[in-house]
């Protein structure tokens, strides 16, 4: 899907704020959910998307979502490093396919990078046990502030 189009509310994502998909939660408010990534490119991955929006990506999203949106990444993200201790944090976000985007639901991802650890593989991989994924969403949860 390139950068037109329209909103599917059929994507997982959508299907995730719905209820109708599960997903390993790490806290969510009245502007976004955070969940661990189930294919993730390091241990800590997470996802954190803004909630009554059907902006398929960045370019599509209000200011004011968006503002909203990214403040709560940063305050994710602090969380992620409190819980996990990285050497650094990626915060990356893909628009249309041939940008590497494959969920259209606007979406940021919060990626922690350890110096001696390689990155896994953008949407690929193999999916993480959900088990281990609950455990590490419940210690960033508890780093929230
Ligand atoms: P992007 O490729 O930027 O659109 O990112 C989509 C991300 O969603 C990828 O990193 C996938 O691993 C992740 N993903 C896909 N399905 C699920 C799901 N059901 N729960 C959590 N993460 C998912």
């Amino acid at each position: 899907m390139s950068l037109d189009g329209t909103y599917d509310s059929a994507n997982i994502f959508a299907k995730i704020l719905r209820g109708e998909a599960p997903c390993a939660k790490v806290w969510e408010d009245d502007h976004v959910l955070a969940f661990m990534d189930v294919f993730p490119q390091s241990r800590g991955h997470t996802l954190v998307i803004p909630k009554g929006s059907t902006a398929r990506n960045l370019l599509e999203e209000t200011p004011e979502r968006l503002a909203a949106l990214m403040v709560r990444v940063q305050k994710v993200a602090q969380a992620v490093r409190a819980a996990l201790n990285p050497d650094g944090v990626v915060i990356t976000q893909f628009n249309g396919a041939p940008a590497g985007q494959t969920v259209f639901h606007l979406h940021v991802h919060i990626i922690p990078r350890w110096a001696d650890q390689p990155l896994g593989r953008h949407g690929g991989g193999q999916m993480a046990d959900m088990a281990e994924l609950q455990d590490l969403a419940a210690r960033i949860s508890a780093r929230i502030e």
